[in-house]
């Protein structure tokens, strides 16, 4: 036995894993080709696969959910949020890291990113392809991710994404494919960093506030607001503008044409809406780009709120937290500047 294979591992710094299911924990189960179920290998497995993440960190794991990230809901970020705060609270814990599906990876990341409190690392991570495929891209895409936990450039930078070999801002990252392992890009913003077998190179910081600069919590909270996503399209008219306000929706977003655009008599029911105290927001279906307050429609007149440059599915996060505050349009529009 060598001398280096007989020796202690140096102190390592120590990450704490919440993992919630996703392909990254899916596998093949025979049928169809390409078919898989995804969350089905415990944490201890995923981790067991990538003996290298023990020379790096010494982890504490813990399963907290088994589920595809559609399955993801406001009562799961809920835990997830004060699972993340409780992990990171000991002096000697550096960072985390979160098994995720890539599905609404994006959400929960920007719905952690506001509603932790931590200046510590918080790193989500997921995969395209299941454990047992082809060129799985989980195991190091994980060893990725924690040694973006260990690295003391990910401090301050709210929650970040790992995946393909770079690392994304919460508020700037979508999925934008269904298949590809390079399916997550910062579209408006560009990249936090790259991250190479475990080598991390950082680009900037964030540009917006979270964690310890959000009002936003989860403590004390088992709900949300209800916000619903309406997607704009040619011919479109007031039904799921009206449907929504009948289900109790307390916010809209409208996934807008062009920059938040909508048909004239979805625009009369969403102003109709906006009178009776539902907040109104106009993002984009286009996926990039802004969506500025008063271009073709007039946000004042109607009292809607502007996305900027957040995409349908991270306005609805925002606004579930800003309704948690308050529902005047003009602070909540303030919120988006500032979020
Ligand atoms: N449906 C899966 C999920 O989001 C897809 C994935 O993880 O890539 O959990």
């Amino acid at each position: 036995m060598s001398n280096a294979a007989s020796s202690p591992l140096p102190l390592r710094p120590r990450i704490h894993v919440l993992a919630t299911g996703g392909t990254i924990a899916g596998a093949h189960t025979g049928g169809a080709p390409g078919s898989y179920r995804s969350a089905t290998l415990s944490i201890e497995t995923l981790v067991g696969a990538v003996p290298q993440i023990a020379e790096m960190a010494d982890l504490a794991l813990e399963q907290v959910a088994q589920v595809g990230s559609q399955d993801m809901d406001d009562a799961l970020w809920l835990e997830l949020a004060r699972r993340a705060g409780a992990a990171l609270a000991p002096p000697g814990v550096a960072g985390l890291v979160i098994t995720h599906g890539t599905d609404t990876m994006e959400e929960t990341a920007y719905f952690l990113s506001l509603a932790v409190k931590t200046t510590k690392p918080m790193v989500l991570v997921g995969a395209m392809r299941p454990a047992n495929a082809i060129s799985a891209d989980g195991p190091m895409n994980l060893y990725n991710a924690i040694a973006v936990a260990c690295d003391p450039g990910a401090t301050s930078q709210g929650a970040l994404v790992v995946a393909n070999d770079e690392i994304h801002h919460a508020r700037a990252v979508s999925k934008t494919n269904t298949t590809q392992v390079g399916t997550f890009h910062s579209i408006n913003q560009g990249l936090a960093g790259l991250v190479n077998q475990g080598r991390v190179h950082w680009f900037g910081p964030a540009g917006t506030q979270h964690t310890l600069a959000s009002e936003f919590s989860a403590d004390a909270r088992s709900t949300l607001p209800r916000v619903e996503i309406v997607f704009a399209h040619a011919g479109m008219d007031r039904t799921l503008i009206d449907a929504a306000v009948a289900a109790g929706a307390e916010g809209i977003v409208i996934a807008g044409v062009g920059s938040g655009n909508l048909h004239a008599l979805a625009r009369t029911a969403a102003a109709e809406a906006a009178a009776k105290g539902i907040c109104i927001v106009r993002a984009s279906r286009t996926g990039g780009g802004m969506v500025e307050r008063s271009v073709e429609v007039d946000d004042d007149r109607f009292g809607f709120v502007a996305a900027g440059d957040l995409n349908p599915q991270k306005a609805r996060v925002l606004l579930k937290l800003a309704l948690t505050r308050t529902h005047s349009p003009a602070l909540i529009q303030e919120m988006f500047d500032r979020y």
